[in-house]
């Protein structure tokens, strides 16, 4: 991209007069970056780094500590047995320095291809620049990344790229101990810790917010975090925030504070009374708040369950009322048609099953039926109104029923007087 703004020409031109990246500098990262491996075979060690070929004087004691130096180049190597004679390894490796008044983190990328008996050959090259000003402007300089599933590759030159790509947002896997920060940054709370937050990110964070600086500075590791990460969330609790900084409460978990702080704000508590927002056992008020949440909705889904429900309440008396009022018995068991909407969730309720909610009340071409014994509800039926005969019969939690055989004699042998309710198409609320 060619530069749209003062900013962004400024940065390119520092960029161009950047210096390049020092031997030692350089040095530190393949050290620090890669695995430094000997390759054994029974003819000896061979160190990839090098290259050097030595014979394996210990070979038992480097079975078990699994490690040795070569005796050229001194460095300590990882050994394995293997017949392998080749190997490559690539990182992405940072330098933080300061530039011009910016604050300027560089990235590499190093390569290392290593073959047995040969020196290592080494590959660095520089990809991505960020430059972020004092009050926190931040502009990428780098190479177009290309991603495809199998691989990734840097082309294309230094240049204005995409500060909000994500492309861009590497955290590497070293960063060089020597650090050029600029004063502000030290101002603003940076000691040397990134809390696994890229530089970058930890950077432009701390210079350009107020909140993420005050939350570095107090300490509040997991709400700093949270900042960087989603500085609105932070903005929208900072009144509460700001009480847990003045009353010394650290908040351990900003994921599980915020949960809680959502549970505040249902039951209407006070976000600015430090008796809410600063809970003694913060785990345990979560989960009991958490809780009562829980059941509170459940009941209030289960009201609209039910108001929904009732709606279909004239529906159900076009489809059902032709069989109200039918109830036969014997000497033990009595058998009646359900009547309502209401009468389809009790039973639901008291069966333990799902009559009451799986609308079976407006399914055309049955009948749900209870029998009841010793006042007692002992189970449902569902009825076919095509077949006239029985789909199911179960007792409570669906198992098989007390009386199972005789209701279901009983229910046959009426079943002549639903299908004389069904032809006479009779609607009434009146007991036969
Ligand atoms: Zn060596």
């Amino acid at each position: 991209m060619r530069p749209k703004t003062k900013l962004q020409e400024q940065v390119l031109g520092f960029s161009g007069i950047l210096p390049p990246i020092t031997l030692k500098q350089l040095e530190w990262g393949h050290k620090h970056c890669f695995d430094h491996k000997g390759y054994r075979t029974k003819k000896g060690i061979t160190c990839l780094d090098c290259g050097h070929k030595f014979e394996d004087i210990k070979p038992s004691l480097l079975a078990t500590i699994d490690g040795c130096v070569c005796q050229n180049c001194g460095t300590k190597l990882v050994v394995t047995d293997t017949r392998k004679l080749k190997d490559r390894q690539g990182a992405y490796y940072g330098i933080i320095t300061s530039f011009k008044g910016f604050q300027v983190f560089r990235i590499f990328i190093l390569q290392a291809a290593y073959k047995a008996g040969t020196p290592v050959c080494r590959k660095d090259d520089e990809i991505i620049q960020h430059w972020i000003s004092p009050d926190g402007k931040h502009e990428v300089i780098a190479k177009l990344r290309n991603i495809n599933w199998y691989a990734e590759n840097w082309g294309g030159s230094m240049e204005i790229r995409d500060r909000n790509s994500d492309s861009y947002d590497i955290n590497p896997y070293k960063i060089y101990p020597g650090r050029r920060v600029i004063p502000e940054v030290k101002r603003n709370g940076f000691t040397g810790n990134f809390y696994n937050i890229s530089p970058q990110k930890f950077f432009k964070a701390v210079l350009s917010n107020n909140q993420a600086e005050t939350l570095l500075k107090a300490f509040e590791i997991s709400l700093f975090k949270e900042c960087v990460r989603d500085p609105k969330r932070i903005d929208k609790y900072w009144a509460s925030i700001k009480i847990c900084i003045r009353n010394n409460y650290p908040v351990k978990d900003a994921s599980i504070y915020f949960d809680y702080l959502g549970f505040l704000e249902y039951f209407e508590k006070d976000l600015r009374n430090a008796k809410y927002v600063c809970p003694a056992n913060l785990m345990k008020e979560h989960d009991r708040l958490s809780n009562k949440k829980f059941k509170i909705e459940r009941k209030k889904r289960e009201e609209e369950k039910l108001k929904k429900a009732l709606e279909n309440e004239k529906k159900f008396n076009e489809l059902k009322g032709r069989f109200f009022g039918i109830v036969f018995s014997d000497e033990v068991v009595s058998v009646k048609v359900l009547e309502s909407i209401r009468e389809y969730i009790q039973e639901g309720k008291l069966m333990h099953h799902c009559v009451g909610h799986s609308e079976y009340y407006l399914k055309p071409d049955t009948l749900v039926m209870t029998a009841i014994a010793d006042s007692k509800h002992v189970a449902t039926i569902e009825f076919s109104l095509k077949t006239f005969k029985i789909i199911q019969c179960r007792g409570v939690a669906n198992q098989k029923p007390k009386f199972h055989d005789r209701i279901i004699d009983l229910v046959n042998r009426n079943a002549g007087l639903i299908r004389n309710r069904m032809k006479s198409g009779k609607n009434s609320n009146k007991a036969a």
